[in-house]
């Protein structure tokens, strides 16, 4: 596989551009197509024999749209594919206040979560940083129409950001460092870290890390269990961290970033939300500078997992607001055009596999 040229802030494209014998000014218009989500040969101010000369040694298209799939209400979701044909999915939710997305930091992923699709085969690798960005830039280029409309700001559709795809952020920790560095860089698309979620699943000495960096994201923890025994049934990663350390290195973060943390907990029925379980919560987390997200799990067929009813979820809801948490029920959005994190992916292969 070729060099993914996304990959490379302003000042490498300028190092890059001068060592290719052209002169400086034309890094700036190679950056700014890329940045518009243009490939290579789409960037039409530069010379045919500069984009040729790229391109022997960088993807003149990294990514992809293999399908889209509309929900009713406005979502979208996408099935992206990168050049060595390895797909990961990603989401738009259409918000008042402009565009979130979901993107993937993984192909796969090796934490085992016991609900989760991405994980039914392992990580099969890493994305760069430059294709986790480009994931955004397909996105804003699509959306182009959007945006002449009044929706996103400063040219751009996608406004906030969730790292929330197939994968593990923190196990991939250089590239998502270094994504974090593109997408906010003054001169790039410029999302404020503000706007954008890290999820993980609690892999604690990264989380230490992270609050160092300069990069404020929100900070998602996925506690999904009230105690380690509960949690390492569903969450293999638990067996190497528990929730008191996780719970110190959000404190760690708060201190070192000033940001509240958010909690998500995916409601599993039988399993994690009757009234034992709120109290639990509640022990753990009042009077902490956090939010926790009450997912609905979204049923994974390979799995034997139920989702509870609405009934019970407000209910549970209810009880941690009594008790003092801020908590909402996220509301479910897109659902009609197929579910949870690598769902998409997994159909899409098992349907390939049974017509080929
Ligand atoms: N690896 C990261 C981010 C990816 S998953 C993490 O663990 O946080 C993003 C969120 O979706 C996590 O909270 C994850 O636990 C949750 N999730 C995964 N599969 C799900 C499912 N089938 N139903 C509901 N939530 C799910």
């Amino acid at each position: 596989m070729k060099k993914i040229i996304q990959d490379l802030s302003l000042l490498e494209m300028e190092e890059l551009t001068l060592a290719l014998g052209e002169k400086k000014f034309r890094a700036k218009q190679l950056y700014e197509g890329i940045m518009q989500g243009k490939t290579i040969d789409g960037i039409t101010s530069l010379s045919k024999a500069f984009k040729e000369r790229l391109k022997e040694e960088y993807e003149n298209e990294p990514i992809k749209i293999k399908e889209t799939f509309y929900s009713a209400d406005g979502t979208e979701k996408f099935l992206f594919e990168f050049a060595d044909g390895n797909l990961v999915e990603g989401v738009l939710m259409k918000y008042k206040y402009g565009y979130t997305q979901c993107v993937s930091t993984q192909v796969g992923c090796r934490m085992g979560c016991k609900f989760c699709a991405s994980t039914l085969n392992g990580l099969i690798r890493n994305l760069t940083a430059g294709e986790i960005l480009s994931q955004i830039l397909i996105v804003n280029a699509l959306h182009k129409k959007d945006i002449k409309d009044g929706a996103g700001k400063d040219g751009r559709a996608v406004t906030n950001v969730v790292l929330m795809g197939s994968g593990e952020p923190l196990d991939n920790y250089a590239e998502t460092v270094k994504f974090l560095k593109l997408l906010t860089a003054e001169d790039g698309i410029r999302i404020s870290a503000r706007n954008v979620s890290l999820s993980t699943c609690g892999i604690v000495p990264k989380m230490y890390q992270l609050a160092d960096e300069g990069f404020p994201v929100n900070l998602t923890v996925s506690l999904h269990a009230t105690d380690d025994v509960t949690r390492a049934k569903v969450m293999p990663v638990a067996k190497a961290y528990k929730i008191q350390e996780i719970l110190k290195a959000c404190d760690h973060y708060f201190k070192k970033t000033g940001r509240r943390y958010y909690f998500e907990y995916t409601l599993i029925a039988g399993e994690n939300c009757d009234e034992e379980h709120a109290q639990g919560l509640i022990e753990l987390l009042k009077g902490k500078p956090c939010h926790v997200n009450l997912i609905r799990l979204n049923e994974v067929k390979e799995r034997e997992l139920k989702s509870t009813d609405d009934k019970s979820a407000y209910r549970f809801l209810g009880m941690l607001e009594k008790g003092g948490l801020s908590a909402t029920l996220r509301r479910q959005i897109g659902v009609d055009i197929g579910g949870a994190c690598g769902q998409l992916r997994a159909s899409y292969i098992e349907k390939k596999e049974k017509y080929e």
